[in-house]
């Protein structure tokens, strides 16, 4: 079997985030593989323990995608107050007589974004919308090569590492099979609050989850993180804002001082966008009919990668051009408007004097208390029951192909990905019963003995 065909059996998705099914990005050639071991948000412990603990797995996995996607160049980017996870994989590069360089960044956010890395690594900027492999490079993240690793020793995903931090008397490191409750997870790190909230994912791009809706999640091949906050935390409020609020606000409030565009990481390698002309515009938003205006006017929103720097660091009125730029994609696609790319954006000069320190990003958002956990030790959770989405990635869902009724093992293919498009396969991450099939999860329950 190649690397190919082992990555897709996996049912392997990028674990960084974003959920890419990974053997469509290994399809490519490419002069540059660049590791992403930034952790881009800060209170995300999952890919450190990670390189702390398998960095050896890591650096071979890595060599083998490098060899087959026939880079030239191949860096491992992390930032250089990892000091032991740089020791560590730096011990690994020797130990398996790997080429891989390590790069060293600052610690700022949103350094693990993939394409202010490739600008950062390479010096080309992305074009506008467009993917790395339009600038000959391939991003992958240390929590995928594991996973690659694991699949060229036959085992496909299953399995998933994940802190939990936050308003917590343990914060911990879980192991837990894809598809475990995430209030068991929480459990684990016991809450100090009776009532309270989550994020999952980052403070900045991680999505708000509040009262019951907790109740209905899993974890999925994605989930790195759950963060645990007070109800009325600056980051609860934030999200509890509704879009006409926002776009209240925006028409009376904005000063038009820039900072949101100042800051903007796309706008600083280059791409057009500039969410204080998007915010300057909102007042008319409602009566433009014309399509060509109002994507003069509004198509730079296209460009916007949800960063969050713009309403959660810049705006000095707590405005949220994030929010307006999204509510505006909507309208663009609503309309059948696609902008016009810039296929060759070069990197402002200003570039480096204006990435946002993490320690001071912590501080703006009201999580310093919560920024100095390291996780040490991973707590193994073997739950009795697991509840897997079908689709955990970008793209089309698989087809399910297991029934109701069916006895399965741990590591059993029960969705196979579509082979004519974007696809990946899921697999039964604790051997049980299948109890529920719906249109979106498939439940198994381990059998009592
Ligand atoms: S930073 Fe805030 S106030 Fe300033 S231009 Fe942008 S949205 Fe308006
Ligand atoms: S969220 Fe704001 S700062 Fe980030 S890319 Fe979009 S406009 Fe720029």
């Amino acid at each position: 079997m190649n690397l190919i065909e082992a990555v897709k059996n996996a049912g392997i998705v990028g674990a960084g985030g974003a959920g890419f099914p990974t053997h469509v990005k290994l399809s490519a050639k490419a002069q540059v593989f660049i590791i992403n071991a930034a952790e881009c948000e800060p209170l995300i412990e999952t890919d450190k323990y990670l390189m702390r603990t398998f960095p050896n797995e890591i650096v071979k996995a890595a060599e083998i995608i490098a060899e087959h996607i026939g880079a030239e160049r191949k860096v491992l980017a992390l930032k250089s107050k990892y000091q032991r996870e740089i020791e560590a994989l730096q011990q690994a590069i020797i130990e398996t007589d790997s080429s891989f360089q390590l790069v060293k960044m600052k610690s700022f956010y949103p350094a693990g974004d993939e394409q202010t890395l490739v600008q950062l690594v390479t010096g080309r900027s992305v074009p506008e919308r467009g993917l790395p492999l339009d600038v000959g490079s391939v991003v992958s993240n240390v929590g995928t090569m594991l996973n690659v690793y694991q699949a060229l020793q036959g085992s496909p995903v299953t399995d998933k590492y994940l802190s939990v931090v936050g308003e917590v008397a343990n914060p911990i490191m879980l192991y837990v099979p894809v598809g475990t409750s995430l209030q068991d997870c929480i459990d684990q790190a016991c809450p100090l609050l009776e009532e309270y909230d989550i994020v999952v994912g980052g403070p900045m791009m991680g999505k708000v989850y509040r009262g019951d809706a907790i109740q209905s999640l899993t974890v999925t091949k994605t989930t790195g993180n759950i963060i645990v906050l007070p109800k009325n935390h600056y980051l609860v409020k934030c999200a509890e804002l509704s879009l006409s609020s926002i776009i209240a606000q925006t028409r009376s409030a904005c000063i038009q001082c820039k900072m949101c565009t100042d800051m903007c990481p796309r706008f600083l390698i280059g791409h057009k966008i500039r969410p204080n002309m998007v915010m300057r515009n909102m007042y008319r938003e409602r009566l433009i009919a014309s399509n060509d205006e109002y994507e003069t006017i509004f198509g730079e929103a296209a460009n916007c990668c949800d960063c969050g720097i713009c309403e959660m660091f810049a705006c000095p009125m707590s405005l949220s051009p994030r929010k307006v730029n999204i509510f505006i994609k909507t309208q663009l696609a609503a309309r059948g408007i696609k902008p016009e790319r810039n296929k060759n954006p070069e990197a402002s000069a200003d570039l480096q004097y204006r990435r946002i320190p993490t320690e001071r990003l912590v501080a703006r958002l009201d999580l310093m208390k919560y920024y100095h956990f390291h996780a040490e030790e991973c707590i193994t959770l073997r739950p009795a029951q697991v509840s897997l989405l079908i689709k955990q990635h970008i793209g089309a869902p698989g087809i399910p192909c297991v029934s109701v009724g069916d006895k399965v093992q741990k590591g059993d293919l029960i969705v196979r990905a579509k082979d004519d498009s974007l696809s990946a396969s899921v697999h039964a991450s604790i051997e049980g019963k299948v109890t529920l099939i719906d249109g979106e999860r498939i439940v198994i329950d381990k059998e009592k003995e």
